[in-house]
């Protein structure tokens, strides 16, 4: 008896103190298992290239898409809508041949209602549609600046400047719903160009798909995850938080919480860029100054969709309701869960996003004082004899050490080398895709796109074609052909050209020269009419 109780208290011992750890080598590593994760090493593996790992800190596939249990139904609490349901969307092509349920949402099934519950429905289309020619007159602007190349601005700035300025709670109401909303942030913080520009309605179209699917919308990552693992694939490894990246000209090796050690020739990091600006994990050497200035100035947005299931449905029948309150951005935007198409009659569920400060600041407080808010906001519109909720779901975005906000809101003023900066390699090892590294920034298709991007940039590398090395800062220099110091390294011009006489002999700096010709211009002008 007494061998028996010392054997199993000799397990236990073994038990709490043996390691999970493991120590792996393989070619890539696949650093998240969110869509840019699965995307990545799908890609690498479509392209033969299937000696990789898989790593993932929580315990599930899907990243930012993630579908919880919530008042009887399955809702999706991070993405859930596919922004361009054209067929050259991916993301669109992949829900519509699982069926998945949804509806395209209706911007024009809208009640709004005022902080003494009066429907203002028609006030609000009227200040909608004095919205449109600033708000016109901001994308074209955008254009403009764009073309000419001219510095991006805040699109506070550009609003104003194209005569939209908010005093009323009817006209910040408009503005919220219109701008902080999609973007998460407001509109002194939002970039006029990457905003106003977003290549995604272009490429895809406007309309918009709410997925409701029971399956939920991580359903398309599994499927995609499905294609190329097999059941129990020991190359995707999940609750395997990375602690350190260490890399090299030579490679990468990655350490976990539990002590493993992973090595590679390559990694491809897809974590948002909440989780780079923190120091949850050590990059050693630290990463280049190019680097982690520009991830520093990429936004992180906080966008919190809050879920309630009532003992009974007192709300508007339409998709949409918004309250007009004294405050900007207090409970503004609400989903009635219960629209048609949407879930059916008898789930009461309500649903209220909040973004930026305000979801920060209720994201640190309990549920309970949300509830309280949510309720005081209700009773306004609805009456005091309103049920208080049976459940509430409060999702903590920011608190999150996986994600540390919702998606990026790319900074005012980051541009085309901005961008390069975000994508390029470090030491041709260290990989860099998600979300917020897309020209479309934000959105499910951008991080499916960036995950294929750097995996076919590594498949080619290693199948014997060019590597891409890491950011090469812009050269200047003359890039003029014709010039006798023509530098053919040089990408930006830097007006030095020195162009060759008739004679042989250097004339000055096309600039010089230019500034020489209008001044004398000028002189005989003046002198025509003395
Ligand atoms: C509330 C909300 C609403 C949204 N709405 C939409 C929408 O309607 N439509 C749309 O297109 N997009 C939407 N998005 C954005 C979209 O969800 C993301 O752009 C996309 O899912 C990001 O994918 P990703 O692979 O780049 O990053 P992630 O999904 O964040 O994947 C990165 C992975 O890395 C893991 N990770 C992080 N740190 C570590 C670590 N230390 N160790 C190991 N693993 C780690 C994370 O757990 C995660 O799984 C929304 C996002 C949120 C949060």
């Amino acid at each position: 008896m007494f061998s028996i109780f010392l054997r199993i208290a000799a397990s236990l011992l073994i038990t709490s103190t043996a390691c999970q750890c493991e120590t792996v080598k393989t070619k890539v590593l696949v650093l998240g298992a969110g869509m840019a994760g699965i995307s990545a090493a799908r890609s690498l593996n479509q392209s033969g290239l299937t000696d990789f790992v898989i790593l993932e800190g929580t315990g599930r596939v899907g990243g930012r898409v993630w579908k919880v249990q919530f008042g009887g139904k399955n809702i999706d609490i991070g993405g859930n809508w596919v922004h361009g349901i054209s067929d050259d969307n991916p993301v669109w092509e992949m829900v519509k041949s699982y069926n998945m349920t949804g509806i395209v949402s209706n911007w024009d099934s809208i009640k709004v209602r005022n902080s003494s519950g009066h429907d203002v429905t028609s006030q609000w289309h009227t200040v909608l549609v004095s919205l449109d020619e600033p708000s016109e007159a901001a994308y074209d602007l955008a254009v403009e600046r764009n073309a000419t190349g001219q510095p991006d601005m805040p699109l506070r700035a550009a609003l104003k400047s194209c005569g939209w300025n908010p005093t009323s709670s009817m006209e910040k109401a408009v503005e919220y719903a219109s701008y902080d909303w999609g973007y998460g942030e407001e509109p002194d913080v939002t970039s006029l160009l990457r905003g106003e520009l977003d290549p995604t309605p272009e490429l895809y179209g406007e309309s918009e798909y709410l997925i409701t699917d029971q399956r939920g919308y991580v359903y398309i990552i599994k499927q995609m995850a499905e294609s190329f693992l097999a059941e129990d694939d020991q190359r995707l490894k999940l609750n395997k938080t990375i602690t350190t990246i260490q890399w090299s000209d030579d490679g990468v090796t990655v350490t976990t919480k539990d002590g493993s050690r992973y090595t590679a020739d390559f990694a491809i990091v897809t974590f948002s860029m909440g989780v780079l600006q923190s120091n949850s994990v050590e990059f050693v050497p630290g990463l280049p100054n190019w680097k982690r200035e520009v991830i520093f100035r990429v936004r992180m947005s906080l966008y919190t969709t809050i879920y309630m299931k009532f003992p009974s449905k007192f709300w508007d029948d339409d998709e949409y309701i918004v309250y007009v309150g004294e405050r900007r951005g207090y409970f503004t935007v609400w989903q009635n869960m219960e629209a048609e198409g949407l879930f059916p009659a008898g789930t009461n569920i309500l649903q209220v996003t909040l973004t930026a400060e305000e979801a920060r600041r209720v994201e640190a407080q309990s549920d309970q004082a949300t509830q309280a808010e949510i309720m005081a906001v209700l009773r306004t519109m609805y009456g005091a004899g309103i049920p208080d909720p049976t459940d509430i779901l409060v999702p903590r975005w920011g608190q999150d050490p996986f994600f540390r906000g919702s998606f990026a809101n790319w900074g005012v003023g980051i541009d085309d080398e901005g961008l390069r900066k975000l994508q390029a390699p470090v030491a041709g090892r260290l990989f860099f895709a998600g979300e917020a590294t897309d020209l479309a920034y934000g959105f499910i298709h951008s991080a499916f796109f960036e995950g294929a991007r750097v995996a076919g940039a590594i498949a080619t590398c290693v199948g014997g074609g060019p590597c891409e090395e890491g950011y090469q800062p812009p050269r200047r220099g003359c890039t003029c052909p014709a010039a006798d110091n023509f530098d053919i390294q040089a990408t930006v011009d830097n007006g030095s050209c020195l162009y060759p006489t008739s004679g042989g002999d250097r004339i000055v700096p096309f600039s010089t020269s230019f500034y020489i010709m209008v001044v004398t211009a000028f002189i005989w002008n003046d002198m025509k009419w003395h």
